[in-house]
């Protein structure tokens, strides 16, 4: 099932388009910030199924958009991919400690990206709360 809602964060233009560029030639729809302040608001009030969040953003970095997302209500169970520059291994496991759901590292590939999106959104399935709101990761 495509057609979800991914919010993208990503504060390089030629990444954020080719993020989008990839994400809607799969079926999905986007939400796109520039900042890790817009990205948290747009995620609270956006409802999006998974968050691409680049982890070198001017001002708050990724990882404190990512541990403040999980201290928020509305998003602390949506999973969370970090798309990151550093290949180095070190940053690979800070990222993984962090517990993001996945990570991407740049350049951007327009045929791994969908591949893993696709992966977590079918590892986090969505089910209905006791409001009859989505909600993610609950027991049966
Ligand atoms: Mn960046």
């Amino acid at each position: 099932m495509a057609g979800e809602l991914i919010l993208i964060v990503e504060d390089n233009e030629k990444n954020l388009k080719l993020a989008r560029d990839v994400l809607h030639f799969h079926g999905y729809r986007t939400l796109e910030a520039t900042t890790s302040e817009e990205g948290i608001e747009l995620a609270r009030t956006g409802h999006p199924s998974l968050i691409l969040m680049d982890i070198q953003l001017p001002g708050m970095d990724g990882f404190e958009a990512f541990r403040r997302l999980r201290e928020i209500p509305e998003t602390h169970r949506t999973p969370v991919i970090a798309v990151t520059a550093s290949a180095m291994a070190q940053d690979r496991e800070r990222i993984q400690a962090a517990g993001f759901d996945g990570y991407h590292t740049k350049p951007i590939s327009i045929k791994e990206l969908p591949q893993l999106v696709r992966r977590v959104l079918d590892t986090n399935p969505v089910r209905t709360g006791p409001q009859g709101k989505p909600s993610r990761g609950d027991v049966p």
